[in-house]
């Protein structure tokens, strides 16, 4: 059988995939994007029933198409549900004519032996292809730290799969980690009527809005979202917010008072007993200081650049401390505390198993330059701060992939160039014609 070749292979049609496809597309790239289940797979059936997007619609999308051309009910600053993200990705498919092909996994890749390109094994065939665009996610393998043991007779389940209250078996639930899908998970399930503990590390909160403008907006003028990745090590710090029921800021001084049982983070396990850190009081202090930083920063911009903003002294209220901050809890006996289910929000891993290139350091994440791989042909797209804070968001993808299609031009030229001057008479045969 013949083997179906092509210039670029994209693997994954979320959102990377699908603003990878645009951009080769203008600069006139022959590519295919295989996806191994739907476009926006992820938003459809990896997230809960409830998830709106974290950002406003006119910021968090693509440049090229709004969401009210999807959906006329999603004004600009509205929070898009979820399934309305994965209509508006597979609008925006259409719309480009994105060449993707669904429901093909990718299982392998590797280098051909002795001439340029790569081998590409799916589950539907053997495809070879000169560059490979890794667009698979910057969430892949849900991350369950071994802390409680299996038959410590409690339902665990990672952030990923929760779906809503009503899965869950009845009695009090345990959240562990307190980033944007920790606090929204144990949000909700405390509003249902459950008893909700939440283990919260070290996080970034900013206002969800100050004098009138999404923090999208202050980190965007701040120049926040453009920050280049920090030092190895401590890049992650979580970032808690919510765009539920209109969006609010995330504050959980005021969560702690409506009822929520606020422990530090989750070190151990001994005989029924979960253990946490002592440092909850710290998590939430410098919490604070990072929220009333970004207030004091958009204060100094707003009067720097003159802008005529409602003053919004709501914000810098602080909550009274409720018991469990005052007196954190340290020990917590899963069976006395009626606790039925952990859920891990404790983020994901890479897995690119199926990549057989040398393009990985020793813990298996990418080695790269924006994207652009150490293994010639291969690029990522998608990374967590792949160049940028924004580099795993909608709208910061789509300019991270700018560039790899850029690169990517680049490589063609030279290519072009070689087989022009491979196919020219040699200088010294010129002359002699
Ligand atoms: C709970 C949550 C809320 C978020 N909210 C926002 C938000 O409001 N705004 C925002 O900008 N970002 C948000 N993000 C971050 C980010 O936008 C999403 O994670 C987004 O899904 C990333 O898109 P992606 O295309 O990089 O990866 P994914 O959406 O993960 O897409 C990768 C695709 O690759 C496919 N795939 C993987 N392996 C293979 C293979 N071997 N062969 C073929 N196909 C394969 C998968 O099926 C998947 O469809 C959120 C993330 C989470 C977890």
């Amino acid at each position: 059988m013949p083997v179906e070749t092509t210039d670029t292979l994209v693997i994954g049609a979320g959102q990377a995939g699908l603003a990878m496809s645009e951009h080769l597309t203008q600069a006139g790239v022959p590519h295919l994007v295989l996806e191994r289940d739907r476009i926006a797979e992820r938003w459809r059936s990896a997230r809960w029933d409830s998830l709106v997007a974290n950002g406003p619609a006119w910021h968090d999308r693509f440049p090229g198409m709004t969401f009210d051309e999807v959906d006329p009910a999603v004004g600009p600053d509205d929070f898009p549900h979820k399934e309305v993200v994965a209509a508006y990705l597979e609008a925006y498919a259409r719309r480009f004519h994105a060449p993707v092909r669904t429901g093909v996994e990718v299982l392998s890749v590797e280098r051909l032996e002795g001439r340029a390109g790569f081998r590409v094994e799916t589950s539907q065939g053997v495809i070879e292809a000169q560059r490979v665009v890794a667009a698979t996610g910057p969430f892949q393998k849900p991350v369950i730290p071994p802390v409680i043991p299996g038959d410590a007779g409690v339902a665990q389940v990672h952030s990923s799969d929760y779906r809503n209250p009503d899965q869950l078996a009845p009695g009090a639930v345990l959240i562990v980690g307190a980033g944007s899908s920790g606090v929204q998970i144990a949000d909700e399930l405390r509003r249902a009527g459950r008893t909700v503990h939440l283990s919260v590390g070290p996080h970034d909160r900013p206002p969800r809005s100050y004098r009138g403008r999404d923090f999208c907006w202050w980190l965007g003028v701040l120049g926040k979202w453009d920050m280049a990745a920090p030092r190895p090590g401590t890049e992650h710090v979580t970032i808690a917010v919510s765009g539920a029921r209109g969006g609010e800021t995330i504050d959980f001084r005021r969560l702690a008072q409506e009822g929520m049982i606020l422990l530090g983070r989750t070190e151990g396990y001994a005989e029924g007993r979960l253990i946490f850190a002592g440092d909850l009081v710290t998590n939430l202090n410098n919490g604070d200081a990072n929220h009333d930083g970004l207030l004091d920063e958009a204060d100094a911009y707003a009067e720097r650049n003159g802008l005529d903003l409602p003053q919004d002294p709501q914000a810098r209220r602080r909550w009274p401390d409720a018991e469990c901050i005052v007196n954190p809890i340290r020990e917590l006996d899963l069976a006395s505390a009626g606790i039925a289910t952990v859920i891990w929000a404790t983020g994901f891993s890479a897995d690119y198993g199926w990549m057989r290139i040398d393009a990985f350091d020793e813990r298996g994440r990418p080695v790269h330059q924006r994207g652009v791989s150490v293994e010639p042909g291969v690029y990522f797209l998608g990374l967590p701060w792949q160049s940028r804070r924004g580099s795993s968001f909608i709208w910061g993808v789509w300019h991270d992939a700018r560039h790899i299609a850029e690169q990517i031009a680049i490589q063609r030229k030279y290519l072009d160039y070689h087989q022009g001057a491979a196919s020219r008479p040699e200088p010294e045969q010129r002359r002699a014609c």
